[in-house]
């Protein structure tokens, strides 16, 4: 009763705080670009690629004008566009490819020819109103499938394959299918790019800096499928069997016989895995999701996969985003404080345990059902080779231990993997990747997500980690750093410069980061 009461007093005052109550709070990303519109920034909505190509080709010409292309807009802003370029002599052009998706299945080439704009699967968030428009449902008609999916499917095809996104798993990956990518370069000239072609695995990954991709030829070569799966909710200390008690894998250990080290549980625990880890004081709870392709007939009875508790997306998404904003507001290392995120935490996340069996697109997205749009959340996300697991998740656990709220936060890490890449921008170049995705909610009224991230780029800086291209990146990732990181990276600037001599999709935020000079005019 003493907990409701706090909660229900430090929401009324919140949102007393908040200029326009909660529907411009809660305003979503893609919005911001329409409604911040002003007379040197435009955005347009080319329905074929004659246009688009046109658009490309007036911006070549004019000399004066930065096109950046949106997906679904659900990048770190400036991943798609920076405010900073709109000024007297220059303009702003974003380009939305909501108008330009769809599939075409070509049984004879044994490809799917998918438009770039096309969503890649269901968005429960707007009542998965399109989803007979999408990419998995698509395919799924003529038997056919992508192999792994990230942990929402509302992205565009081109945007998700630009940042090189990718889901949970060492042994599927959606760039396995991709065997075509079709662009517009920086002076409107058409490529067709194939899998045999040297500047393919340039390509794949390049942040809308190369040109516009308009379509890319996806390979009819997964079969549908359907996986079973658990989600174990337990303490993430001691290992034991009992999720009540502990964590049926060995976390910050090399494992045994009976619980797996954390780097085993990856490699051979099942198809697609990850790990959340919620590491606040008193908490210190793991959330264990798991799924393997399941193709013995008959087939047991669908049993979808269930977030929280509640099943109402709006209502899920409502109570977490209240409750995020307590633990911010109230943060403190104090006895009472932990307390009352335990308390929170047991309602959010209780302990125990799920199975599941559905179709994979119903199933690996396990974070579709909830709505970014009232809980909007921020990450940063950095790749580390495999085999240095343990000793991070150890040098974390300490931090945590030692640092209190300001480390922990009011979210969960997320721990996930994907393996070794040929595209030459992909994080996992060459080596298989474990991933640790901090979230920040973006409502927090106290803290920013650039001040809390700022740790964690430091404590790891030593691992020399690559970061996820679409989240935030940290001030110093650039220059010399980043030639280190990425062995082919002048190969794949020299590709760059080629395709857009006039740097026509060039920002001030890409340029700094990949260190690009400035045009001599
Ligand atoms: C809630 C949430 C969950 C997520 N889960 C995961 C996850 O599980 N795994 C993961 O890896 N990532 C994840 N992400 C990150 C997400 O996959 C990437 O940010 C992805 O790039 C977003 O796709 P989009 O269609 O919104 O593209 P946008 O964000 O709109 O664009 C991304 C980039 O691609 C460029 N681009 C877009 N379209 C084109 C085109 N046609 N041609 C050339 N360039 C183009 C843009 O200019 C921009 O630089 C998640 C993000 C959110 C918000």
């Amino acid at each position: 009763m003493v907990f409701r009461l706090i909660i229900i007093t430090c929401l009324f005052f919140y949102y007393c705080s908040i200029p326009n109550g909660r529907s411009e709070v809660y305003s979503y990303k893609i919005k911001q670009f329409v409604n911040s519109w002003q007379s040197n920034q435009t955005i347009q909505y080319p329905a074929d690629e004659f246009e688009i190509q046109a658009l490309i080709k007036h911006a070549y010409q004019q000399g004066s004008t930065i096109i950046r292309v949106i997906g679904s807009g659900h990048s770190y802003e400036k991943a798609i566009s920076d405010e900073q370029d709109i000024n007297a002599e220059q303009k702003l052009m974003l380009v939305s490819l909501e108008k330009y998706h769809g599939v075409t299945i070509d049984k004879e080439n044994n490809v799917a020819i998918v438009k770039a704009g096309t969503f890649i699967g269901p968005n429960p968030e707007v009542g998965n109103k399109d989803i007979k428009k999408s990419l998995v449902w698509i395919l799924n008609q003529v038997g056919y499938a992508v192999p792994d999916l990230a942990g929402i499917t509302r992205q565009t095809v081109a945007g998700f394959l630009s940042t090189g996104s990718s889901g949970g798993s060492l042994l599927y990956s959606f760039y396995d299918v991709l065997v075509g990518i079709r662009l517009i370069d920086g002076k409107g000239t058409i490529h067709n790019i194939y899998k045999q072609d040297s500047k393919f695995h340039a390509v794949g990954i390049s942040m809308g800096l190369f040109g516009i991709i308009t379509s890319v030829n996806i390979s009819l070569m997964t079969k549908s499928f359907y996986v079973d799966g658990s989600e174990t909710i337990s303490p993430i200390v001691p290992p034991s069997s009992n999720f009540s008690v502990g964590c049926p894998i060995d976390i910050f250990g090399d494992g045994n016989q009976q619980y797996p080290s954390l780097t085993k549980f990856f490699k051979t625990g099942a198809d697609f895995s990850r790990l959340i880890w919620y590491p606040q004081k008193d908490v210190d709870r793991s959330v264990i999701w798991k799924a393997s392709k399941y193709d013995r007939k008959p087939f047991p009875p669908i049993v979808p996969y269930q977030q929280f508790s509640e099943t109402n997306l709006t209502a899920v998404s409502m109570q977490i985003a209240d409750a995020f904003t307590i633990m911010n507001m109230l943060a403190a290392d104090t006895e009472e404080y932990y307390s009352l995120v335990n308390s929170i935490f047991d309602q959010l996340q209780p302990i125990g345990k799920q199975e599941f069996f559905d179709i994979y697109y119903n199933s690996l997205p396990m974070d579709n059902h909830l709505s970014f749009k009232i809980l909007p959340i921020s990450f940063t996300e950095l790749w580390i080779p495999i085999e240095k697991t343990k000793e991070v998740m150890n040098i974390l656990r300490n931090y945590y231990l030692t640092h209190g709220v300001n480390a922990t936060g009011n979210n969960a890490l997320e721990i996930y993997t994907s393996g070794k890449s040929h595209f030459w921008l992909s994080p996992s170049y060459s080596t298989d990747a474990v991933r640790f995705d901090w979230y920040w909610f973006d409502n927090n009224p106290i803290g920013t997500a650039q001040n809390f991230f700022q740790q964690f780029w430091d404590l790891l800086k030593p691992f020399e980690y690559r970061c996820h291209w679409g989240k935030y990146l940290p001030d110093d990732y650039n220059g010399h750093r980043l030639h280190k990181l990425y062995p082919m990276l002048e190969e794949w600037l020299k590709i760059r410069n080629e395709m857009d001599p006039e740097q026509v999709f060039v920002t001030s935020y890409w340029r700094k980061i990949f260190s690009i000079k400035k045009l001599e005019k």
